[in-house]
């Protein structure tokens, strides 16, 4: 099973694929991750991306489709990925269509995880995450149980993104409105499209994804 979440920044897609995963023997494929570590390893393509992100604008559509197209040539993702912040532009989606049937697979579900603007910059400036093992946590909605220690791992570092600040979060609400929000009606138009109430609390939204993916077909 291919499964697209759709939703703005902040809208926890992150945290949703990761809970997923197990469940339905997913792998999570994150292209904001993939492009930060692009930048940290200092390629050519994360030397491209890096002002870009910094901005709050979205990487050139080539970047990112070779990024994943090379990434679906791994074995692990034979049984099914989770897209997570992919695909962002209607290009994006339909050259994703395109390398699905290149490569004989196909997508089963576009489910949007729907939140208002209003709540996203709280969301967002409060976002950490592990350093080591990359759990994700939020300053107010989502601590470690032991103050300052993950929960995954025992880690004691943690990180926060460059981009999570309030003036580029404006920036990116623009961007997901302007040139992904279209992909709502792309996905509606394929009878694939589904929503959830991303306001709800994270194990709630987990529910209402799994209800959803155990009734689409394989
Ligand atoms: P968030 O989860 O907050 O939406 P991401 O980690 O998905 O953020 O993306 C961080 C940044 O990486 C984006 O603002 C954009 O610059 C770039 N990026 C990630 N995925 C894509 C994509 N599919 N197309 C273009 N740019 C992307
Ligand atoms: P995205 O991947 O869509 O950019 P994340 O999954 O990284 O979003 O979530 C953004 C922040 O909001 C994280 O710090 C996360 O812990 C928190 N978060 C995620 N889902 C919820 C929720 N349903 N309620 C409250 N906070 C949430
Ligand atoms: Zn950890």
């Amino acid at each position: 099973m291919n499964l697209v979440l759709l939703g703005p920044p902040g809208g926890g897609k992150g945290t949703q694929a990761k809970r997923l995963m197990d469940t339905f023997g997913l792998v999570q494929l994150s292209t904001g991750d993939m492009l930060r570590a692009a930048v940290s390893s200092g390629s050519e393509i994360g030397k491209k991306a890096k002002a870009v992100m910094d901005a709050g604008q979205l990487v050139s559509d080539d970047i990112v489709i070779a990024i994943i197209d090379e990434r679906l040539d791994q074995a692990d993702t034979q049984n099914g990925v989770i897209f997570d912040g992919f695909p962002r532009t209607v290009a994006q989606a339909e050259a994703l269509d395109a390398m699905l049937v290149r490569k004989g697979r196909g997508l089963n579900a576009a489910i949007e995880v729907r939140v208002p603007d209003a709540l996203l910059i709280e969301r967002i400036t409060g976002r950490y995450t592990c350093a080591k093992c990359g759990a994700g946590y939020h300053d107010k909605f989502q601590k470690p149980a032991k103050d300052g220690v993950c929960d995954k791992c025992g880690s004691t570092e943690f990180i926060r993104r460059a981009d999570d600040n309030a003036e580029t979060v404006t920036k990116r609400l623009d961007a997901y409105h302007a040139q992904t929000a279209p992909l709502l009606p792309y996905y509606e138009k394929k009878g694939i499209l589904s929503v959830v109430d991303g306001t709800q609390d994270i194990a709630k939204v987990t529910t209402d994804l799994e209800t959803i993916l155990k009734s689409t077909k394989k």
